[in-house]
């Protein structure tokens, strides 16, 4: 009989989704009077593509009918690079061989670990988003869970501790993945705190893997929405980006890597540019996203895209400002928001996350996410998020309002 990989053992996630969705059918089932349940659970965006993209995904259709549009490169299209570095990295000098057009970082965040060698010293924040540390498990970097922490990977405590910053560890790690804004926390990183990175990179021959899927919704002075703005990132740093939260792409599937050829990594007594190894991983095993998803990619960073998506993500940061305000008033604490869609809502000393997940949720018909299914140190927050309309924040609000504990 076929072995299976022994690696999926030691994923001993909650299956957290699963559970709130039980739980979310349950409480409904339970009751058919229940008034509206309010889903502030997703991270998924809460508006349809906006009408500049849509007539590019129309005119996209059209030319896949009267042209044979084949397979593209494996990189992704010249017209879509073209836009990014036009209206993105330009300005940072990023060459169109640097950028690699994928069809989400999910994707690419899982599959760079297979570019490194096994010995290779991971850090990972601690909470955030779940795929890099999933990834390690699943390509053998890591042993069983002990006491809800794997040994071999340095988990770099974002909690009220660090004010929700990242730090440099004192081990010398090889691969860094950073995540700003950071999902869950909605934290994200200033100059000076990304400076301390690079030059932990530097000093240590790391490579810091950035995770920007969040950078729209960045807006406050120094506060980089990509890490080349901090000098001599070039040579360390790869920026994952994705027009997921963006151009609200989560259901189309676009996103991509800028991989610097300075971006170097040791084979054998050679140094090697990563970017190398990423466009051979992507010849042999990517076709490349959709033609026409990609139109509509390049249709999102013109001027007009970028007006009407700008729009949407203003709204989903009004909305964040007035639930965190709302949260606040009732005398809880409450963080993020300010650069991010997601609030980190502190429970209640007596609560758990899940057992305040369940207050809100039974008592109030409002589903959140419990802070402990990012991290050992997302336990005693709830995620509460953002992309959601004016009309349930207004309604959340008042809810909010009624909560006394
Ligand atoms: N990175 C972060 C931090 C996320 O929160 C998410 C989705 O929630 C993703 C990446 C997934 O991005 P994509 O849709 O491009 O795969």
């Amino acid at each position: 009989m076929s072995k299976a990989s022994p690696y999926f053992k030691n994923l001993n996630r909650d299956l957290i989704f699963v559970t709130i969705e039980q739980k979310v059918s349950e409480f409904i089932e339970s009751d058919p009077e229940i008034k509206e349940v309010l889903n502030f659970g997703v991270g998924d965006v809460a508006f349809p593509i906006k009408p500049h993209i849509q007539q590019a995904l129309h005119d996209a259709i059209d030319d896949v009918g009267t042209h044979v549009r084949g397979y593209g490169p494996s990189t992704g299209q010249a017209f879509l690079k073209k836009a990014i570095i036009d209206s993105e990295y330009g300005k940072y000098g990023i060459k169109p061989s640097e950028i690699f057009i994928s069809d989400g970082i999910m994707s690419d965040a899982s599959s760079i670990i297979h570019l490194f060698d096994e010995s290779t010293r991971i850090a990972i924040p601690d909470p955030t988003y779940p795929v890099y540390l999933d990834a390690c498990v699943l390509s053998g970097r890591t042993s069983s869970l002990k006491k809800g922490y794997y040994p071999e990977i340095v988990y770099l405590p974002c909690d009220e501790s660090t004010n929700f910053v990242p730090k440099p560890p004192k081990k010398k790690c090889d691969l860094v993945f950073l995540c700003s804004p950071n999902n869950p926390t909605g934290c994200a990183l200033t100059k000076e705190e990304l400076e301390v990175w690079i030059e932990y990179a530097h000093k240590h021959d790391a490579i810091i893997v950035l995770d920007a899927a969040y950078e729209a919704f960045i807006h406050t002075e120094n506060t980089p929405k990509s890490i080349y703005e901090i000098p001599n990132a070039r040579n360390v740093a790869i920026e994952l980006r994705s027009f997921s939260k963006t151009a609200g792409f989560s259901g189309l599937r676009l996103s991509y890597a800028v991989i610097p050829d300075k971006v170097k990594v040791s084979a054998g007594k050679e140094h090697v540019s990563l970017n190398k190894y990423w466009t051979t991983r992507q010849n042999v095993t990517f076709n490349g996203p959709s033609y026409i998803i990609q139109k509509a990619g390049a249709a999102s960073l013109t001027k007009q895209g970028k007006e009407e998506t700008q729009n949407d993500i203003k709204i989903y940061l009004e909305c964040g400002t007035r639930l965190k305000q709302a949260i606040s008033d009732q005398g809880f604490e409450c963080f993020g928001g300010l650069n991010s869609p997601y609030l980190w809502w502190k429970c209640p000393e007596s609560m758990t996350s899940w057992d305040f997940f369940d207050y809100l949720l039974h008592k109030h018909g409002m589903v959140t996410i419990p802070g402990c299914g990012f991290g050992p140190r997302g336990k005693g927050f709830i995620r509460m998020s953002s992309f959601t309309t004016e009309e349930k924040t207004e309604k959340a609000i008042e809810r909010i309002k009624q909560i006394k504990i």
